[in-house]
């Protein structure tokens, strides 16, 4: 029995990164879990795969977030995956992961690519949890996977760092509205963390990016993952409306 059994989770933007981390870790810890993805079919069933393997259950779902009807089709796959496995379409977890990253001077920043970055990475998690409310379960779970960013001064990643600070307002004024209901709503804050991109295969790059931490090494997802994992469990009952910071000490200074 693991500590999420019995429990159903969406993870969005899980079919790679440190989403992927966080879907095989709440699959391992007993969650059904909900595989969210936008273009990367293979890899998401590659994490159903993943998460099976270990004896868990999971099932992929599609929808590009950012786009008119986002949040439709999201939780129309949702439902008909929860409801084919479970008879209801209950939700117990909620990680908004899903997200886009782009560094650039603030000079050339352009009024569409603040829109997208800003709606991917806000707006839908927004409307997203707005969405879960009506099938959220008494005693759930918002998790948003915000950046050490928004506490660290980066020109190049002003809108990035813009869009996760709107991000993290979601879990004050949630926790707020959904305390009676017993339900957590926190923001995790990893720093820099090798989701298996090519950045971080170059070496001066993995070293510059190594020196961020404390611990003088990139993020290993799994790290984040198991942070998720706590503030998913019993455990974290009584936390709520935290930021908790994921970046193995980058915030340091
Ligand atoms: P990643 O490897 O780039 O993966 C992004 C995931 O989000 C993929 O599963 C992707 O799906 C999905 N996604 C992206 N845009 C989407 C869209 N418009 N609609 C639906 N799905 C979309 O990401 P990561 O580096 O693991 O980061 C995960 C989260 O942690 C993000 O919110 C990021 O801002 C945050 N974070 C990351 C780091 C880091 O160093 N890695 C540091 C701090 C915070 P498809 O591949 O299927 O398209």
């Amino acid at each position: 029995m693991g500590r999420l059994t019995g429990k159903t989770a969406l993870v969005t933007g899980s079919s790679r990164g440190i989403g992927r981390a966080i879907a095989e870790k709440l699959g391992r810890e007993g969650a059904l879990v909900a595989v969210h993805y936008a273009n990367g079919a293979n890899s998401a069933e590659e994490v159903v795969a993943a998460v099976e393997g270990d004896g868990g259950r999971a099932f992929a779902v599609r929808a590009e977030l950012g786009v008119p009807g986002d949040v439709d089709t999201l939780f129309e796959g949702l439902a008909a995956g929860l409801e084919e496995r479970t008879g209801s379409a209950d939700l117990d977890i909620l990680v908004n992961n899903a997200g886009l990253m782009a560094m650039g001077a603030p000079e050339e920043v352009t009024p569409d690519m603040f829109d997208r970055m800003m709606a991917v990475n806000a707006k839908a998690p927004f409307f997203i949890v707005q969405r879960a409310l009506a099938t959220l379960r008494d005693g759930g779970r918002v998790i948003n996977i915000s950046s050490g960013l928004t506490r660290v001064a980066n020109p190049d990643q002003v809108t990035y760092g813009m869009t996760k600070g709107a991000l993290e307002q979601i879990a004050l004024h949630f926790s707020r509205h959904l305390g009676p209901r017993r339900i957590t709503v926190n923001t995790v804050a990893p720093g820099s963390t090798d989701n298996g991109g090519e950045l971080f295969k170059i070496p001066e790059v993995r070293e510059a990016l190594s020196k961020l931490s404390t611990f003088g090494e990139v993020g290993d997802p799994a790290a984040v993952a198991d942070v998720v994992a706590f503030l998913a469990s019993d455990d974290a009952r009584w936390v709520t409306g935290a930021f908790i910071d994921a970046t193995g000490g980058t915030l340091l200074g």
